[in-house]
């Protein structure tokens, strides 16, 4: 009996005991709620006045409870510790702070703070922070203040600031930094520059300067559009970044597409080169747009102290040497030498070399297009040969031309010439790109080597292309040295199909009536005579009334040299028929000027 009345009481005081345990639990979660909707409540109240005042603010405010949880944070807060979209309540990850050059955790620093002064701000200026999915050391100011936030004064709560110092080293940056690529800009490069022509005689050092631009980047711009062009601006200069830490240089980025590498400690030239070199390579294959490639290029000028240049005078020979460069051609590099600049080449070397140059692949065949005057399409084109030297670089026709002439080499030339046209015109043919007729400048000693029109026809035929396809240009003056030789050949090429082009007309002393002897049927206006055509009216009418005489001689007319729209202009109202020039194109290699085809 006694043992049964034993066993209710047990399991009535269990029953009890849960109850009461089950009240206070409810009770614990209602006053736990309450008194959280009512600090949120007091605290929604307080904020709202203030919260778009601190949303401006650049510093992050955050509000924090003694448990750590997150009652409060202004936008910048919510960016600096990349807080989740729902963050009320939630804990935060406590940063740790440098104190005393020792690490030690936020909430660690305001318990012990806090209680030294109560209710006051404090403030641990210039101070180490990390923050705890980072290794990231950074500076803060950093304030903070406990207090209660509630009516009851039982919820103490701590308001903190976060100064982040790396946004007032931005701002400074960002007067030196170029705004697309946020890399280094001109000025930056300057100041950077002269820095180190102080340190110039600490140690014998080498410094080389690298000038790089992409080319094209207009048309580029024109193709892939604004946003695209500076995708391809962003991405060049993050590859140049990767690039600088790797072989331990600096990268600028001067203005639009130009940028500019400081390599100081060199050991030799050929160390820049080679950089310069994998640059041009990556380029190639650097960027694509959907399934295509966009073979990008770019053409370097370098400069070098001490081997070619003074120290003050680095960056403008390295702006030299790029427009040297540029003037070759597309992907070229030129090292600025002095004496290169005056075209000093040494005959006799070039001589030399120029024998084994054909076997050795070094001449390359560079298109020019020729457009239609009225429409700017292009019709035809030159072909002008480049010389990739091994030791100075792309050397131009004019500076061998005349030592082959001498030596008679240039009948070979001419054969390659003429080869490789054929060649690309029957690959042209085959991957279906538009045909034009391309022409090619033939030497007075061409075709005085007797069976020169046998040999292109039976080039044509191995080949399997049209003579249409083909012109040739001959210079007012060869043309003139042996009249009747010339005439009989040129004649029998028309017959043939073959178009001739007088070239650089008005640079001889051609008259009218033996222009009409010439067997040509288009004529070419030299460039000479347009350079000034835009102010000079004397100039005006030598041209127009040339353009005249050729029509009246039942000639087409194409003339050289159209650099700017002006220009492009003037003559176009002279009706006269093609036109040729930088304004249009420089000569491309093949691989470039192929696109315009498509
Ligand atoms: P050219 O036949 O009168 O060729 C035109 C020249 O003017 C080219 O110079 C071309 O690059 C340049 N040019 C074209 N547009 C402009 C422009 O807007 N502004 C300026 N400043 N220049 C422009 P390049 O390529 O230096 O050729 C020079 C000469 O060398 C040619 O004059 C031609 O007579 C000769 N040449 C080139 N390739 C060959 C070749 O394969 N065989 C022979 N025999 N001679 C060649
Ligand atoms: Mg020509
Ligand atoms: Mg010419």
């Amino acid at each position: 009996m006694l043992e049964k009345t034993l066993g209710m009481v047990t399991i009535q005081n269990i029953i009890i005991v849960s109850l009461l345990l089950i009240i206070m639990v409810t009770m614990y979660l209602f006053m736990y709620r309450k008194k959280k909707k009512d600090l949120q409540d007091f605290l929604d109240e307080k904020v709202k006045v203030f919260q778009n005042v601190f949303n401006v603010s650049e510093d992050a405010i955050l509000i924090l409870t003694d448990k750590n949880e997150i009652l409060y944070a202004n936008k910048a807060a919510v960016d600096f510790f990349s807080l989740e979209k729902y963050f009320k309540f939630t804990r935060l990850d406590i940063p740790q702070v440098k104190i005393k050059n020792e690490w030690i955790n936020l909430d660690t620093l305001i318990k012990t703070s806090s209680k030294k002064f109560k209710e006051r701000m404090h403030v641990f200026a210039n101070t180490e922070c990390k923050l705890q999915k980072s290794e990231e050391v950074f500076v803060i100011n950093l304030y903070f203040n406990t207090t209660y936030m509630n009516v009851d004064h039982t919820a103490p709560c701590t308001i903190l600031v976060f100064d982040d110092m790396r946004k007032e080293k931005e701002k400074s940056l960002l007067g030196s930094r170029h705004k697309l690529t946020k890399l280094p800009n001109q000025q930056q490069a300057i100041k950077d520059l002269n820095a180190l022509y102080g340190k110039l005689h600490l140690n014998e050092q080498k410094i080389a300067l690298v000038l790089m631009n992409i080319d094209n980047f207009s048309t580029l711009r024109s193709i892939v559009g604004y946003e695209q062009s500076n995708i391809i601006l962003i991405k060049f200069a993050d590859y140049f970044n990767e690039l600088a830490k790797e072989f331990q240089f600096s990268v600028y980025h001067t203005v639009h597409n130009n940028f500019l590498l400081i390599m100081p400690n060199i050991d030799s030239t050929k160390d820049v080169l080679s950089v310069v070199k994998r640059i041009q390579h990556e380029l190639i294959s650097f960027y694509t747009m959907g399934n295509s490639n966009l073979h990008l290029t770019a053409s370097a000028g370098i400069s070098v102290y001490p081997e070619s240049s003074k120290t003050y005078n680095l960056l403008d020979d390295a702006y030299k040497a790029l427009a040297a460069a540029e003037k070759n051609g597309h992907g070229r590099i030129e090292i600025y030498e002095p004496s290169q600049c005056q075209h000093d080449y040494d005959e006799l070397k070039l001589y030399n070399d120029m024998h084994q140059a054909l076997s050795k692949n070094e001449f390359e065949v560079y298109y020019q297009p020729i457009v239609d005057a009225k429409t700017k399409k292009v019709v035809s084109a030159e072909t002008l040969i480049r010389w990739h030297h091994p030791e100075h670089g792309m050397i131009g026709p004019n500076i061998f031309i005349p030592i082959m002439e001498k030596t008679g080499l240039i009948v070979e030339l001419g054969k390659y010439v003429l080869e490789e046209v054929l060649k690309q015109q029957k690959r042209w043919e085959l991957f279906k790109f538009r045909q034009i007729d391309v022409s090619i400048n033939l030497s007075l000693l061409e075709l005085e080597s007797g069976k020169f029109v046998e040999y292109v026809v039976q080039q044509l035929a191995q080949n399997q292309v049209s003579p249409e396809l083909i012109k040739f240009e001959i210079t007012e003056g060869s043309a003139m040295i042996s009249e009747e030789q010339t005439s009989k050949q040129l004649l029998e090429l028309k017959r043939i199909g073959i178009n001739i082009s007088l070239d650089d007309f008005g640079t001889g002393y051609t008259s009218f009536s033996y222009l009409k002897k010439i067997p040509a049927n288009i004529l070419k206006i030299d460039r000479s005579l347009i350079i000034n055509i835009v102010k000079n009216e004397e100039d005006q009418r030598i041209v127009k009334a040339m353009i005249e005489l050729g029509h009246t001689l039942g000639m087409e007319i194409v003339v050289e040299g159209i650099e700017y729209q002006e220009m492009y202009e003037m003559i176009l109202s002279m009706d006269c028929d093609y036109m040729q020039g930088y304004y249009f194109s420089k000569p491309l290699p093949v691989f470039e000027f192929q696109k315009l085809l498509r």
